[in-house]
C-alpha cells in the first residue's frame, strides 16, 4: 500500500508523490503545478519539470491540462495493470498519467452523455502521436468488452501502422514524423463499448514524394516496400531490393537508418492491412502505385536539337505505359476546335512527371484513409457518443520554411486560438455557473495572426490565392510584392524591404517573416504559387482515367478532368477544412495534452532548460496557470473533498449524513479557513490560496 493515496503501489516509474507531503514534494515536485506558490513563476515550474523528469515522472497537471515531457525512452508505465489501476479512479487520487485524462474523459462522458475532444499539441518530436496512441489503447484494453466489438478496436489500433507507413516519414526533427494531420472519432455506445470510428486527414505533404531534404526520407512505406517484399513481389512489381537506386528515395542520403526497421515494419503493416480487411486485389493494387511511384522518379528526360524532352532509354520505361510516357512528353492544348500536342522542355516534362508522382500518392493516401473508414464504421445505430482525439503537426521552423511550413504554423495558430477560446470560455462559465465573482486574466491572444493568415480577402491566403487565379505572368515574387502592399504595416508581418536595418540583415530578398505566437518564422516564397496552385495538366488525368488499376479509378474520376471548373487552391481548401475542424471541436468538451521536447538530440534523460522554457512559454502554460489561479487556484466537487478530508474533523468523520456542502463548511471552519481563502459555489468549494490547500494536505498527512 502506498501511504500517500493508500493505493495499490505502482511500478518503478509511477511513484505516487502524495500532494502534500513536503519531503516528497522536494524530491519529485508538485504534481500539479497550481499547488505551486502564485509568486513564483517560470522559473519554478521549469524546476518542477525538471525535478520530476529527472526521476522518470514525466507527467504533470494544470489542472485537468496535463503535460507530459517526451523521456525518449521506455517506461514501464504503460502496462494493463496501470490501465487497471487508473480506471473510474478520481484524477488526483493517483499520479499524472495519460490514462487518469483518457479515463477521466470516458467517465465523464458515460456520466454525462456528451462528446469530449482531447486535443495534444506540441513540436514535432515532442510525443503527440505516441500519447495518441496510449489513449486509444487505454480504450481499447480498458473499456467493456464483447467478441463481436473487439474486431472493431483491433482495426482501430492496426489503422495506426497503417496510416503511418503512409504518412509519417524520417525528419530532421523526429524519426517517425506525421507528415499528415489527423482527428479520429472513437464511438462509444451507451454501454461504454468501442463501437466504430472514423478518421480525417489534414494536408499531407506530398511534396515530400518528389523531393527530401538533407537527412530526411520520403513516407515509410516506400522503403519497407522496398527492403520487406519477398522476391516474387519485388519482380512482379519490376523493383531492385536497393533503396538507393530510386531517385525519389535516395535525395536525403539516409535511406536506412539505426532507429527504423523497414523489414519488420512492413510486415507489421502487411497485416495490418489485412486486419482492416483490405482485400488482396485492393493490397496487390496499393503495392503496384507505390511502385509505380519509384519507376516514375527514376524517369529521366534528354534534351532533343529544338530543346525539347526526349525521354531517354531507363530500364524504368518498361513498366509506365507507352500512353503514359507520352503524356509526360507532350501537352495537349485545345485550339478552335482541334487539339494540338504541344512538346514539354525538359523542366515542364520533369515537373509534369513530379505533379503526377504527388498526385498518385496524395490520393492513394485519401484512398486509404476512406478504406479505413469504411472498415471502422459502427454497425451498431444504437445512439452513440464520441471521443475525439486531434494529433496534428507541431509547430515546425527548419532553417529553409516552405509553403509546408506555412500551413503547418497556421494550422497551430487556428488551435491555439480555440485553445484560448475554449479555456477562458470553461473557465468564466464555470465561474459563473457555480455563481462566484471573478477577475478575467488579459493574455495575448492570437488572434490577430489568425486574420494576418486567412482573412477573408485581405489575408495572406487571399493575396497568394489572387496571384494564383491572376493569369499572366504571376510569380512568387510577384505574390511577395503584393503582400508588402497589403500587410505592410502588419505588427506581425515584415520582409527584408520593409525591415529596419536591423532585422533586415536577417532576411533574404525573397522571404516574408511572421511573429507567430509561437516565435519568429521565416518563409522562402519559392514555390508557393505552385504548390497552392497543385495543378495536374488535364491531359494527364484522362490517362490516369483509363487506368486498370482499381484504386487509380477511383482516384481519379472521369467527371474531374473536364476542366471548366478551377479547383479550390490547397491554402484555400485546408482553410475551410481547419474552420469545419474548429466547429467539431467546439461542439465538443475539451481535454488538453500539451507534450514537450525534452532535448533537440533525442537524448533519453536530458533535459535541455531552454528548449522546454521556450515551449512553456509559447504553449501559453503560464497563462494556462494563471487563468487556473486567478482568482481560485483550486476547485474540487463538495462529495470528492468530504471524501478526502472527512477525517480532519470530527463533525465529517467518519460520516457526514447531511447535505455535502453543508459538510464542506464545517470542515474548513474546523481547519481554521479564513473568508478570503476559499468561496463556496454551487456544487464545489474554490480555494484560492495553493497553501491553504497544502496545509490540508499535509494535516491529512499527518492524520
Ligand atoms: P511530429 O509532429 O513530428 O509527428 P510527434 O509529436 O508526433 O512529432 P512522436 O512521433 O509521438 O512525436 O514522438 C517522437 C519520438 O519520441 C517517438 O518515436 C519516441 O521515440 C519518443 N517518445 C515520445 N513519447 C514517448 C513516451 N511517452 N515514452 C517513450 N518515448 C516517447
Ligand atoms: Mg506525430
Amino acid at each position: 500500500m502506498c501511504d500517500h493515496c493508500r493505493r495499490r503501489q505502482l511500478g518503478s516509474g509511477t511513484r505516487c508523490v502524495g500532494e502534500g507531503a513536503l519531503t516528497a514534494r522536494d524530491k519529485v515536485g508538485v504534481q500539479d503545478l497550481v499547488l505551486l506558490d502564485a509568486h513564483k513563476s517560470e522559473g519554478a515550474v521549469l524546476d518542477n519539470l525538471k525535478t520530476r523528469f529527472s526521476v522518470d515522472l514525466i507527467y504533470t497537471y494544470i489542472g485537468t491540462l496535463l503535460i507530459s515531457v517526451n523521456p525518449y525512452k521506455e517506461l514501464d508505465i504503460y502496462s494493463k495493470k496501470h490501465m487497471d489501476l487508473y480506471m473510474g479512479v478520481n484524477f488526483y487520487e493517483l499520479p499524472p498519467h495519460i490514462y487518469a485524462l483518457a479515463d477521466n474523459a470516458y467517465q465523464t462522458m458515460l456520466t454525462e452523455a456528451n462528446n469530449h475532444f482531447i486535443l495534444i499539441s506540441g513540436e514535432s518530436g515532442a510525443g503527440k502521436t505516441e500519447t495518441t496512441k496510449k489513449i486509444l489503447q487505454y480504450y481499447a484494453v480498458s473499456c467493456p468488452s464483447s467478441a463481436l466489438l473487439d474486431t472493431v478496436r483491433d482495426r482501430m489500433l492496426m489503422s495506426n501502422p497503417v496510416l503511418e507507413a503512409f504518412g509519417n516519414a524520417k525528419t530532421l526533427k523526429n524519426d517517425n514524423s506525421s507528415r499528415f494531420g489527423k482527428y479520429m472519432d472513437i464511438q462509444f455506445d451507451s454501454q461504454g463499448d468501442a463501437v466504430g470510428g472514423h478518421i480525417l486527414s489534414y494536408l499531407l505533404e506530398k511534396s515530400r514524394v518528389v523531393h527530401q531534404n538533407h537527412g530526411e526520407r520520403n513516407f515509410h512505406i516506400f522503403y519497407q516496400l522496398v527492403e520487406g517484399a519477398d522476391e516474387d513481389l519485388l519482380r512482379q512489381l519490376g523493383l531492385e531490393r536497393d533503396t538507393e537506386y530510386y531517385n525519389y528515395l535516395a535525395q536525403g542520403e539516409c535511406t536506412s537508418m539505426k532507429t527504423i526497421n523497414d523489414k519488420n515494419d512492413w510486415q507489421t503493416v502487411k497485416n495490418a492491412l489485412t486486419v482492416i480487411h483490405f482485400d488482396d486485389s485492393d493490397i496487390e493494387h496499393l503495392f503496384g502505385i507505390i511502385a509505380s511511384v519509384l519507376h516514375l522518379g527514376n524517369i529521366y528526360f534528354d534534351r532533343d536539337f529544338k530543346g525539347f524532352a526526349v525521354l531517354n532509354s531507363s530500364p524504368e520505361l518498361r513498366w509506365v505505359s507507352k500512353v503514359l510516357t507520352k503524356a509526360l512528353s507532350y501537352r495537349k492544348i485545345e485550339a478552335k476546335a482541334e487539339e494540338v500536342l504541344c512538346p514539354f522542355t525538359v523542366d515542364h516534362a520533369i515537373y509534369a512527371r513530379d505533379a503526377l508522382a504527388k498526385a498518385i500518392y496524395g490520393r492513394t493516401f485519401t484512398w486509404v484513409v476512406n478504406h479505413i473508414n469504411e472498415s471502422l464504421e459502427n454497425q451498431d445505430p444504437a445512439r452513440k457518443t464520441v471521443i475525439g482525439l486531434l494529433d496534428i503537426y507541431g509547430f515546425e521552423v527548419f532553417y529553409v520554411n516552405s509553403f509546408e511550413q506555412f500551413c503547418i504554423n497556421y494550422c497551430n495558430e487556428k488551435l491555439q486560438q480555440l485553445f484560448i477560446q475554449l479555456t477562458l470560455k470553461a473557465e468564466q462559465e464555470e465561474y459563473e455557473a457555480e455563481g462566484i465573482e471573478w477577475e478575467p486574466v488579459q493574455f495575448f491572444n492570437n488572434k490577430i495572426i489568425c486574420d494576418l493568415v486567412d482573412e477573408k480577402h485581405r489575408g495572406i491566403i487571399s493575396v497568394l490565392d489572387e496571384e494564383c487565379m491572376r493569369p499572366g505572368d504571376s510569380t512568387d515574387l510577384t505574390f511577395l510584392e503584393k503582400l508588402e502592399e497589403k500587410m505592410g504595416h502588419h505588427p506581425h508581418f515584415v520582409t527584408h524591404r520593409l525591415a529596419n536595418k536591423k532585422t533586415r540583415k536577417t532576411l533574404e530578398r525573397g522571404d516574408f517573416r511572421l511573429l507567430h505566437y509561437a516565435g519568429e518564422v521565416t518563409y522562402c516564397v519559392v514555390g508557393f504559387i505552385d504548390k497552392n496552385n497543385d495543378l495536374l495538366y488535364r491531359h494527364i488525368k484522362e490517362v490516369m482515367q483509363q487506368s486498370k488499376n482499381s484504386i487509380v479509378q477511383q482516384c481519379f474520376l472521369p467527371d474531374e478532368g473536364d476542366g471548366r471548373r478551377r479547383p479550390e487552391t490547397v491554402a484555400t481548401q485546408f482553410r475551410s477544412s481547419l474552420q469545419e475542424l474548429t466547429e467539431i471541436l467546439m461542439a465538443k468538451e475539451a481535454w488538453y495534452v500539451r507534450c514537450l521536447k525534452s532535448n533537440d538530440n533525442k537524448n533519453s534523460g536530458k533535459f535541455d532548460d531552454a528548449l522546454v522554457k521556450h515551449q512553456v512559454k509559447y504553449l501559453g502554460l503560464m497563462e494556462h496557470l494563471r487563468v487556473r489561479r486567478a482568482g481560485f487556484a483550486y476547485r474540487r466537487r463538495y462529495e470528492d473533498f468530504l471524501k478526502r478530508y472527512k477525517p480532519l474533523c470530527p463533525h465529517t468523520w467518519p460520516h457526514w449524513r447531511g447535505v455535502p456542502s453543508e459538510g464542506v463548511e464545517k470542515l474548513v471552519q474546523h481547519l481554521g479557513y479564513q473568508p478570503d481563502e476559499y468561496k463556496m459555489g454551487r456544487t464545489k468549494i474554490f480555494i484560492r490560496y495553493a497553501r491553504t490547500l497544502f496545509a490540508t494536505e499535509d494535516a491529512y498527512e499527518i492524520c
